[in-house]
This record gives C-alpha cells, structure tokens and sequence, in this order.
C-alpha cells in the first residue's frame, strides 16, 4: 500500500511530501486513515537537530483518524472506529509498565528513539529505501500504523481536528494538573508558559477546581487566551518579576503548585522562586539533553518537591475517551487551540509560523 507523507530527510530542510510504501500489519498492528494531525514543537526540534532522531523519518505525534484495517490478534479496536494516537505505545507487562508507568516501559524506550514500533522494526519505506517511526506514530501522513495501544478509541461526535490534539498537548497539560500535581480544589497554580500545553495545565487546574490560577508569559496575547483557558491573573514576564508578582497574589508564600511549560533555560529558576515551601513544581519544558540549568541552591530548599512528566502521567484509554467527552460536554477547550489549518503540502508553513511564536497549534487536515 501506498500513500502520502511529509518526510525529513535533513535536518534543517523543509519536509518532503512524498509516496511511501508500508508493508503489511503483523499480528498487533492497527493502520489509521488519518484525518487530522497536530504540529507540535517537538517535531520542530527534530527538524532543528535539537531532538536526534534516525533520518529519513515520517514526523507528527498528535493525529486522529479512522481505523482501517487491525492485525489478527487487534482486539480493543476494529475498522470504522475513530481513533486518537498515543505516541506512548507500551507493553503492558514490563517491569515499568506493572508499576503503573507505561511512559518509561522498556521496549518503548528501546525502540522510540530508533525510529521503530514496539517490536523493533519500521512498517515504512520510500522508494525501497526504509524510514522511521516517530514515535510510533508518524501522523503527517495519510495513514499510519501504530501498535494496538497507540490507538484510542474516542466518541464519533468530536470532530478530528479537536481530537488530535488530546494525544499529545492537551494530555500533557491537563494531565499534568491533574495526574502529576494533583492540584487540590481551592488551592494556587502557576503556570510558567502559555502555548498549547501551557493552556492545557491552566485548564487542567481548573478542572482540579484550583482557586487562584496565574499565567505567565512575554506575550499579551497568549495571555488573554490563558484567561479564556482558566486564568484567574496573569504575568507578563518581560515587564514584572513573575516569582514576586505569584507571591504578592498567594499570601506572600507563592503557589502551592508550578507548572513551567516555557521551555526549562528560563523559566526553571523564576518558577523555583514562585512554587511556596512545600510545594511542587511540575517541569514540562525541555532543551538539549546535555543542556546545564543553573539553578540557586536556596531555591531547592523548603521541602519543594521538583517532577518532571513527559505525558501528563498519561493512560491514554483511560484519559483520552474522557478527556473527548469532557469536551462534548463544554468542559474542556480545544476549538481556542487551534490557529490555522492546513493541507499536508502546506505543512512547512505550519512549522514556519510556529517558529515564529504566532500560533498556539496548527493543524493538517487529511481528506476523507
Ligand atoms: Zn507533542
Ligand atoms: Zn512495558
């Protein structure tokens, strides 16, 4: 079978739009007409080198489409179902995996940075040639085959491009409000950062029922959307002190969680400063792995507890279903994250204007 997909050959080159050929689904797979697919930052640090991943590899994480065919032993999806993608397919048995911490199961850290699925091979080839998996998903494309737990089956009712974006932004927001902080209904949040997952913690710390919820960015405009997200205050960081202007607002003590989706270099120390004594900062952003973060020692004490979370603590058949019906509902915004949709040919304007910093997501809409 053939079909198109935007491949990164180089790094630093735009993605090509090319037919690629998958070979046939063994026992666990599912193949997905895919009929959305997110641009999220991450692909933009491989594209960058920033993240190093095998080449040519097909990118995208966060993709929703309709079940195509499943492999013979497939049991919990089946052709016609609308699924969401997880880019943490896990094993289920591992020992990670039995301590309820799919996101650092064993084959899935083996081979998601090898570009391959869970058994350790690609499905993917152009022009004979094999290309990686990103992520076990490679959604910039038209159809994509994943392990049977990197497909969610969600309600029919949430459109796709609003689905997509549960898989990867919006769960590692929300779920890091809600799994990983575990905000307390009437308690204080700060949230470091107000992109696509920035907005998810601001809401997934409303949903928590948090009292006091503070957004903090350089941008104007990001931040009235954080006030359409949950924001109770906001912080433009590049005209006041963030740390001082939290503790002003929380009793002089600062928040009693912190949430920092800014990217960690600058904004790790002034969220230290802003999380209270005793209470948690959540560290979502990333840089370079062998990046070094200055933090000031005096900032670590006062029994602060520091995480960091990749997904949100993620179980993705448990949250995304959920997560799709709290939007049904009116409870969860996803119509606000979406700034631009777009064609797969167009998708490097996508990652054009996502340099730029002028849209929270973009989205590439597959036809039916
Ligand atoms: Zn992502
Ligand atoms: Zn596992």
């Amino acid at each position: 079978m053939r079909f198109r997909a935007a491949v990164l050959h180089q790094i630093g080159q735009p993605l090509v739009i090319e037919d690629i050929d998958v070979a046939e689904l063994r026992p666990g797979d599912v193949l997905v007409r895919l009929r959305a697919s997110g641009l999220c930052h991450t692909d933009w640090e491989v594209m960058q080198g920033s993240l190093a991943y095998p080449l040519p590899i097909v990118l995208g994480h966060e993709g929703a489409g309709v079940v195509e065919a499943v492999g013979r032993d497939v049991a919990s999806v089946r052709p016609g179902d609308h699924v969401i993608c997880s880019w943490n397919p896990f094993c289920g048995h591992c020992f990670y995996c039995v301590r309820d911490q799919p996101i650092l199961c064993e084959p899935f850290s083996r081979h998601q940075p090898r570009g391959h699925l869970l058994d350790g091979t690609s499905r993917l080839s152009v022009q004979g040639a094999k290309l990686h998996h990103y992520s076990m998903i490679c959604s910039h494309a038209e159809f994509c085959v994943v392990p049977e737990s990197g497909a969610i089956a969600v309600p029919r009712e949430i459109p796709f491009d609003r689905a997509c974006l549960i898989g990867c932004g919006v769960m590692t927001g929300v779920g890091a409000a809600i799994h990983i902080a575990k905000v307390q209904p009437g308690s204080s949040v700060a949230v470091f950062g107000a992109g696509a997952v920035g907005l998810n913690a601001i809401q997934g710390a409303r949903l928590a029922g948090a009292e006091r919820i503070v957004a903090v960015d350089v941008k104007d405009g990001k931040l009235e959307l954080a006030r359409e997200f949950g924001a109770t205050d906001t912080v433009n960081a590049g005209r006041d002190d963030a740390p001082s202007a939290i503790r002003s607002l929380t009793g002089g003590r600062g928040a009693d969680t912190c949430i920092e989706a800014a990217g960690i270099v600058h904004s790790l120390q002034p969220a230290l400063d802003a999380t209270r004594p005793g209470g948690t900062l959540v560290i979502l952003g990333k840089t370079q792995v062998d990046a070094k973060v200055p933090i000031r020692w005096g900032s670590l004490m006062g029994e602060r507890r520091i995480t960091r979370s990749s997904y949100g603590g993620a179980r993705p058949s448990r949250d995304f279903p959920y997560l799709a019906r709290l939007y049904l509902v009116g409870k969860l915004k996803l119509d606000e994250l979406i700034t631009e949709r777009l064609t797969l040919e167009r998708i490097n304007d996508g990652f054009a204007r996502m340099e730029r910093g002028d849209l929270v997501r973009a989205v590439v809409m597959l036809p039916d």
